[in-house]
């Protein structure tokens, strides 16, 4: 007997669905926004406030390259976000890095964003599974396919089928820019799986300048949704600065979006 896995399309056409919030994933086409890292009460609500994006992203656990660069506001963080997310009835998205932080937090999010660096973090992947929320699942940026789908694999084993691959840069020879989007490997996993595939551009670029440019590609490679950091006063951010877009240009690339959508009938 063949044994496929479970990331595998059953038939053609085949892509899995589920909601959260008032979106539906593989459906709808999802915009996930927020700042790198939550930083302050009083910038959050009026970022929410102008954003207005499907689902609201923030991390307040940040795994950085350097232990000297800010980590996040931790507890408090996410209770800044908690609140922004039940005044504006939106649903929160927040990155854990260990067992214990989605022990203790995982019931105050909506969805848990595994991080690139975590992907292989494998102890890490079946709780989050357990938690039974959905998981956004980055790519790790030398991952190569089949190493990311079998991290997926890691969640639906534990029989939580509500899981989101994410496209976010990979590692090449190229400095230009931070990472590589890969967006020949988003038309490929959009062939080979039926988790929703979204690209996160932001962190691909590096660059704010490319941003708005990268997510209309990774629309017309086929993505079904979005994940980009905003930031109010980018030069300002306390991480990632020089790739956050105000929330001016969010509001932009999100037109755009809708209008190339329109555009393609995807
Ligand atoms: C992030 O989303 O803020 C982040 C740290 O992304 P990545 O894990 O893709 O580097
Ligand atoms: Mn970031």
């Amino acid at each position: 007997m063949i044994m496929r896995n479970l990331y595998e399309k059953q038939y053609p056409g085949h892509v899995s669905t589920f909601s959260v919030g008032s979106v539906q994933f593989g459906t709808d086409f999802v915009h996930i926004a927020g700042p790198c890292a939550v930083e302050c009460e009083q910038e959050l609500q009026k970022l929410a406030q102008q954003l207005e994006p499907d689902i609201f992203r923030g991390g307040v656990f940040k795994a950085r390259t350097s232990p000297y660069s800010f980590t996040g506001l931790g507890e408090k963080g996410l209770t800044y976000l908690e609140q922004v997310g039940q005044q504006r009835q939106k649903p929160i998205l927040v990155e854990f890095l260990t067992p214990e932080q989605i022990d203790l937090y995982s019931s105050r999010v909506d969805m848990i964003q595994i991080g690139a660096r975590n992907m292989y973090n494998y102890p890490l992947l079946q709780k989050a599974a357990q938690s039974n929320k959905p998981v956004l699942l980055k790519r790790h940026f030398s991952a190569t396919l089949d190493e990311f789908l079998n991290a997926a694999e890691y969640i639906l084993a534990e029989g939580n089928d509500n899981v989101l691959l994410c496209e976010r840069g990979i590692r090449t020879f190229e400095t230009r820019y931070r990472n590589c989007l890969d967006l020949s490997g988003v038309t490929v996993l959009k062939q080979i799986t039926h988790l929703p595939v979204l690209v996160d551009p932001s962190h691909a670029a590096g660059d704010s300048s490319i941003v708005v440019k990268l997510a209309l590609a990774a629309v017309c490679a086929g993505a079904d949704g979005l994940v980009i950091e905003v930031h109010p006063n980018p030069i300002e951010s306390l991480s990632d600065a020089p790739q956050a877009i105000t929330p001016i240009q969010f509001r932009f690339l999100r037109k755009k979006v809708e209008k190339l959508l329109g555009f393609l009938n995807l």
